[in-house]
């Protein structure tokens, strides 16, 4: 190897600070590069989790201008350090991308951390009264007329230890209000007399379009509304004020922050919540860069290309353009439904074939194939239109498809769409997938579409063993939540945390995408009755889940050119862990605490031992202007 090459190779190896020294002392460039210029912020003494294209580890990195200047050694950092540097030491903790949520609902689980809270607990119908006649008890002054609000209701839970509950277990509290309670999943409601008496519902009403009002045999309301049925009693509520949205999107952005969420696509959007964040943004408040796929109603799919341009409209309304590293509101994609959920009583998830029923008796049961396999929301055709005309209005689809036969559509619809439009580059996303039929399995990296999975429903629950393993029967039970096969097949798979479906436990999530098991010990498991593992599909390398909430949920959101991995060039959109999830004992991975967020450079959260440079960076930073859409003005 000639002299020049040698000592470039020995100065890479080195650092790149030992390269001046390397070449003056070798005599073949008499004159130095010039040193880079003063980083902003260096991280040193750590262990550096990149992503990036080789797994590779680093010890340090510099940051300049909200953006990544140096991956390295702690050595070839020094040369990045000017008098006006901050220069954190990370004790050797673990530096990992931010994360990337590809799909929450933001607003809806901002708003709900003020409602009265079940606290997604596996309650007897009793213990229900009791914490429901707190609520009103600690809010006597919305007496007579106010609503109570309540959430995070395990109906599968609370079925599986008692009995699903009904209006009269409400009527005899001590109030006069009325009361709507939503189910953690939100595809039911369970409401009193009032309630049912202000949303004009009686024996007389028929269900609507897409719901049910369940009725006794009598034939009178016993106050549970699934899915649609649920839209009259909330269209007799009072609905939230703008002030009221900005006030939940700020909230949700202080949990993300903490939990080390630097990016995030809302996942059911529309415009009130495109003006909730538009407020934020204005005011410098955004933490995280925020995304939005926007509602597609089922209604529209005759008429698509008229509906896409309406949302096309909106949508320009509130996109901002980038602008440098501070985040901006991005309106990319379009949410549409292929079904509903798999869990009895709903069934609503579209299968390939029957959901069981049980035709013998509950002591000694004889499942067999029911007449039902679920509803698809749309046709073949339909879907096909749909997505065809969100792709050429330069949207890409985020479609919710749980069961075999709706993801099947999906994945057809996504085929079609490339053999009509050839040269168009969108990223089609399957959000959940909770049953593939194995034949289906190779087709997401065939059609580039990536599964947007959930791994904590990959733990036993009431929602995943009671609700769902003797109606699905053995076969299609051992390949629920199939994230290790559609790995397996290659699929480039992508986290969505689906909060506030779910407590929101970044950390606990990511554990059980490794294990397929709940850690009982852990605030977010459903205890040592649900310990074991789900089933036998093929589990994640810690790698893999780590990949799914950084690079590869960057890919779906169409921001892995600009983040998503510490890499030169990408926004510093990073975060400190309390231990390395790498390495930590298996049990210990959902405790895994972030330390310190940081976004396009900025530090958004830190706690001990780094709280002092939060406090230091918000004396320090102004808000950053940032563009209005017109609607706004
Ligand atoms: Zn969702």
């Amino acid at each position: 190897m000639p002299i020049a090459p040698k000592l470039r190779f020995i100065a890479e190896l080195l650092g790149a600070s030992a390269l001046t020294l390397l070449v003056s002392c070798g005599g073949q460039d008499p004159t130095p590069p010039a040193p880079p210029p003063p980083a902003d912020m260096v991280l040193k003494n750590g262990y550096v989790y990149t992503v990036d294209a080789t797994q590779s580890e680093a010890q340090a990195v510099a940051v300049r201008e909200g953006r990544i200047v140096y991956v390295g050694q702690d050595a070839g950092a020094q040369a990045h350090v000017g008098s006006q540097t901050r220069v954190i030491d990370l004790g050797g903790r673990m530096l990992m991308p931010g994360l990337v949520d590809g799909h929450i609902h933001p607003l809806q689980g901002g708003a709900e951390t003020l409602k009265c809270s079940l606290e997604y607990l596996p309650l007897t119908v009793a213990q229900m009264r009791t914490r429901l006649q707190a609520c009103l008890d600690a809010s006597k002054d919305k007496e007579p007329g106010g609503w109570l609000e309540v959430v995070s209701w395990d109906r599968q839970a609370m079925s599986t230890a008692d009995r699903d509950p009904a209006r009269a277990d409400l009527d005899s509290l001590t109030t006069r209000r009325p009361i709507v309670i939503t189910s953690i999943d939100h595809h039911t409601s369970l409401v009193n007399s009032r309630a049912l008496t202000l949303a004009g519902i009686t024996a007389a009403t028929p269900n609507p379009a897409g719901g049910s009002i369940i009725k006794d045999a009598l034939g009178q309301p016993t106050g549970i509304l699934e899915d649609g049925a649920s839209s009259l009693v909330s269209a007799a509520m009072p609905q939230p004020t703008d002030a009221d949205r900005a006030q939940h999107a700020r909230i949700a952005l202080d949990l993300l922050r903490r939990q080390g969420v630097t990016s995030f696509m809302s996942a059911i959007s529309d415009e009130d919540d495109l003006k909730a964040f538009s407020t934020l943004s204005r005011a410098g408040e955004l933490t995280a860069r925020p995304q939005f796929a926007m509602r597609f109603g089922t209604d529209d799919a005759g008429k698509a290309a008229q509906a896409m341009a309406a949302i096309k409209a909106v949508a320009d309304r509130y996109h901002q353009a980038a602008s440098g590293a501070t985040p901006v509101i991005s309106v990319r994609h379009v949410k549409l439904f292929m079904d509903g959920v798999l869990q009895a009583p709903a069934q609503t998830a579209g299968l390939l074939a029957p959901y069981k029923v049980n035709a013998g008796s509950d002591s000694h049961p004889h499942w067999v194939d029911g007449g039902s396999k679920g509803p698809l929301y749309l046709t073949d055709d339909g879907v096909k239109s749909v997505v065809l005309e969100a792709v050429r209005a330069g949207f890409d689809p985020h479609v919710h498809a749980i069961g075999d036969a709706a993801v099947r559509r999906s994945l057809d619809a996504f085929a079609y769409t490339r053999e009509q439009l050839p040269n168009a580059k969108f990223r089609p996303a399957v959000a959940h997938a909770e049953l593939v039929d194995p034949a289906d399995y190779p087709r997401f990296k065939l059609l580039d579409a990536v599964p947007v999975m959930s791994f904590q429903w990959a733990q036993q629950a009431p929602y995943s063993v009671e609700a769902v393993k003797d109606p699905l029967g053995p076969e299609r039970y051992a390949r629920m939540e199939p994230e290790g096969s559609l790995f397996a097949a290659g699929a480039t798979i992508a986290y969505g945390s689906d909060w506030p479906v779910d407590p929101m436990a970044y950390f606990y999530n990511l554990s059980i995408g490794v294990t397929r098991r709940g850690q009982p010990t852990h605030w977010a498991s459903f205890g040592p009755a649900y310990a074991g593992r789900l089933n036998e599909d093929a589990l994640l390398t810690r790698a893999t889940a780590l990949r799914s909430i950084t690079l590869n949920a960057a890919y779906q959101l169409r921001m892995d050119a600009e983040l998503g991995s510490i890499e030169v060039g990408k926004l510093a959109d990073m975060i400190v862990l309390d231990r390395s999830f790498m390495t930590a004992q298996e049990e210990q991975l959902g405790f895994t605490a972030v330390l310190l967020t940081m976004v396009g450079g900025r530090i958004v959260w830190a706690d001990a031992p780094f709280a002092p440079l939060a406090m230091a960076q918000r004396q320090a930073t102004n808000p950053v202007p940032v563009p209005v859409p017109p609607s706004e003005r």
